[in-house]
C-alpha cells in the first residue's frame, strides 16, 4: 500500500519542515498532532498539523485526509470564517498541513470557562455561524461535523471553523470535478453507507437513520451550538451514544428555566426532524429566514462589527508572545524535537513557579466545608449540569478541563472531583465515561508546575495537565477531599 500522495498545487518552492521553527504542541486529533510553529524567514505564526502517514493508512484515514485538503483547497482565503490552508508537503513518514493559527482556542473551551455565554455573545457568535455556513453551503460544502471544539477563535476573537476530515462535497449538476473530487465521491459514498460521521452530540437525526446528509444538517447542528452557548450545555446528553441517538431521533430535549426565549425560538425552529423544515433549508438565498429571526434584532449583517468581549471570566487568556520559541531552537522537526517539545514541561527539576503561586485560590474556605443545606441547594442545580448522569448521585466539589497523558500523548477529559471520594473522568467530546482514578489513604498529590500535576495511587501515577494553568487548585482540591474522609494524624489530634 502506498502512503497517500495528495496531488500539491504548484508552489513556487516546496516548503519543508525545516522552513520552520516548531513550538509547543496545541492540539491533539485522532489521527495529528497540531504544532504552533514559525515561518523562519517570515517570523509569521501558524498551526501545523502533522499527519504520521504509517497511522493514517492503518486506520483508512487517506480519504478523510484528503477531503480535508480538498475542502480547503476550495475554501481558499476568501472568507475570514475558515481556516486557511497556506501550504502543504511531506516527509518520508509525515504529511503536513500549514494552517491560519487560532490562537484563542476552541469555542468549547470558552463556554466552559464562563459556563455560558450571555445574549451578546451568543448572537454575535451565531450571526459569524451563519455567516460561515452561507458561505460553505454555496460552495456545496457541507461540515458534517460542525461543532464546538471545531470552532476556533483567531487572535480577535473571531471564529474560524476547522477540521473538514467529515466534510461532503456536494456535486452539482453543471459541477466538473477534477479526478480528486471523483474518488473523494465515490469513497464517501460507500462510506456514508456504512456509518454515521459526526460527533454523537451533534449528529442530525437524518445522519443516524438514513446516513444521509445535506446542508440542513449543519443547521441542526448550529441549533445544538446555540442550545450550548445560551445554557452551556448540549441539549442531547446521555451516558452512551445509544442513548443520546435515541434522545435526537425522538426529539428529546428541554431548555432549562431561564433558556433566552429568543434562543429558544431559533433552536426550535433548527431542531426539527425533518431536514426541509429546518429554518434556513429552504430559503430561495440561503439564509434570509436565519437573518430575519428575532434572534438577530440590531444585527448589522453587512458588518458585524468586533466581538463582545467574552470579559466576565477570571481565567486569563495566555497571549503567545515570542517566548513560544526557544531562541536556540534548530528548525524543522525531527524526532529529537517533537521528543523534547513534548517532554518539555514534563521534566524534572522546575519547581512551582511565582505565576503557579498567584494561582492558588485566595479564598480560605474548604471545597469540603458545607452545610447540609449547601450540598442539598447544590445537588438540585446539579442536574442541569450534562455531566450530572456520570457521578452516581454524588456532589460536584469541583470539575474542569484536564489532559490526561498516557504514554506520550494526552487526550483531554472532563475531571470531575466529587464527595464519596471520587475523581471521575469522562471524555467531552463523545460524552463517554471513561473511568476514574482510585482513592485510598495513600493517594498523593504532586504538583509540577502552574499546569502539570501529578497523582500518585499505590498503583499508578497519574500525568495531569491543566491546559489553564491551575494545577496548584486541583491539588489543594484533591487534598481537601482526601483529608475529609482520611484525616491526617495532625488533623485527628486538632
Ligand atoms: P479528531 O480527529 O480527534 O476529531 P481533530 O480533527 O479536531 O480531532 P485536529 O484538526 O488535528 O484534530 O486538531 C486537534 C486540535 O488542535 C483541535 O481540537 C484544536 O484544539 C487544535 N487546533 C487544530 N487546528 C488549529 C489551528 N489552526 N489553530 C489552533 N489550534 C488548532
Amino acid at each position: 500500500m502506498t502512503p497517500p500522495n495528495p496531488q500539491e498545487p504548484a508552489e513556487v518552492r516546496k516548503k519543508t519542515p525545516s522552513d520552520f521553527i516548531f513550538g509547543k504542541v496545541i492540539g491533539e486529533g485522532s489521527y495529528s498532532t497540531v504544532y504552533l510553529a514559525q515561518d523562519v524567514q517570515t517570523k509569521k505564526e501558524f498551526a501545523i498539523k502533522v499527519l504520521k502517514k504509517k497511522h493514517i493508512i492503518r486506520e483508512k484515514k487517506t480519504e478523510s485526509v484528503m477531503r480535508e485538503k480538498e475542502v480547503l483547497r476550495i475554501l481558499g482565503n476568501s472568507c475570514p470564517y475558515f481556516v486557511n490552508l497556506y501550504s502543504t508537503f511531506q516527509d518520508y513518514d509525515s504529511l503536513y498541513f500549514v494552517l491560519t493559527y487560532a490562537k484563542n482556542g476552541e469555542l468549547l473551551k470558552h463556554i466552559n470557562l464562563h459556563n455560558k455565554f450571555n445574549f451578546e455573545c451568543t448572537q454575535y457568535y451565531t450571526a459569524e455561524l451563519v455567516l460561515a455556513l452561507e458561505y460553505l453551503h454555496s460552495k456545496h460544502i457541507v461540515h458534517r461535523d460542525l461543532k464546538p471544539e471545531n470552532i476556533l477563535f483567531d487572535h480577535n476573537f473571531h471564529i474560524i471553523i476547522t477540521d473538514f476530515g467529515s466534510a461532503n462535497i456536494e456535486k452539482t449538476d453543471n459541477q466538473t470535478n477534477n479526478g480528486e473530487t471523483d474518488l473523494i465521491t465515490a469513497l464517501e459514498n460507500t462510506r456514508r453507507r456504512r456509518s454515521f460521521v459526526g460527533t454523537a452530540q451533534f449528529v442530525s437525526p437524518e445522519m443516524l437513520q438514513e446516513s444521509e446528509s445535506s446542508a440542513a444538517s449543519d443547521l441542526w447542528a448550529l441549533g445544538c451550538i446555540v442550545y450550548q452557548m445560551t445554557c452551556g450545555h448540549m441539549p442531547f446528553v446521555g451516558g452512551n451514544e445509544y442513548f443520546i441517538f435515541q434522545k435526537i431521533i425522538k426529539l428529546e430535549y428541554e431548555f432549562p428555566d431561564g433558556f433566552d426565549k429568543r434562543a429558544q425560538d431559533l433552536v426550535e425552529n433548527l431542531l426539527v426532524l425533518e431536514p426541509n423544515r429546518r429554518l434556513g433549508a429552504s430559503d430561495v438565498v440561503p439564509y434570509t429566514s436565519i437573518r430575519e429571526h428575532q434572534m438577530f434584532e440590531g444585527i448589522n449583517w453587512n458588518d458585524l462589527g468586533p466581538p463582545p468581549l467574552l470579559s466576565d471570566s477570571p481565567y486569563l487568556i495566555k497571549s503567545s508572545g515570542s517566548n513560544n520559541f526557544n531562541s536556540n531552537q534548530e528548525p524543522g522537526l525531527d524526532r529529537d524535537i517533537v521528543t523534547k517539545l513534548i517532554l518539555k514541561d514534563m521534566l524534572p527539576g522546575a519547581a512551582p513557579t511565582k505565576q503557579a503561586e498567584r494561582k492558588i485560590s485566595r479564598a480560605g474556605r474548604k471545597i469540603t466545608d458545607l452545610t447540609q443545606e449547601e450540598i442539598e441547594k447544590r445537588l438540585l442545580a446539579q442536574q442541569a449540569n450534562p455531566y450530572n448522569v456520570f457521578v452516581e448521585g454524588n456532589l460536584i466539589l469541583k470539575q474542569g478541563l484536564i489532559d490526561k497523558r498516557k504514554g506520550l500523548f494526552p487526550r483531554r477529559r472532563m475531571f470531575l472531583l466529587t464527595f464519596g471520594p471520587h475523581l471521575y473522568y469522562v471524555d467531552p467530546s463523545n460524552m463517554n465515561f471513561k473511568g476514574e482514578i482510585p482513592w485510598s489513604s495513600d493517594m498523593r498529590t504532586e504538583t509540577k508546575n502552574f499546569k502539570i500535576f501529578f497523582v500518585h495511587t499505590p498503583n499508578r501515577k497519574y500525568y495531569l495537565e491543566d491546559p489553564e494553568g491551575y494545577a496548584l487548585e486541583w491539588c489543594k482540591a484533591i487534598d481537601q477531599v482526601k483529608e475529609h474522609y482520611f484525616p491526617s494524624e495532625q488533623a485527628l489530634k486538632d
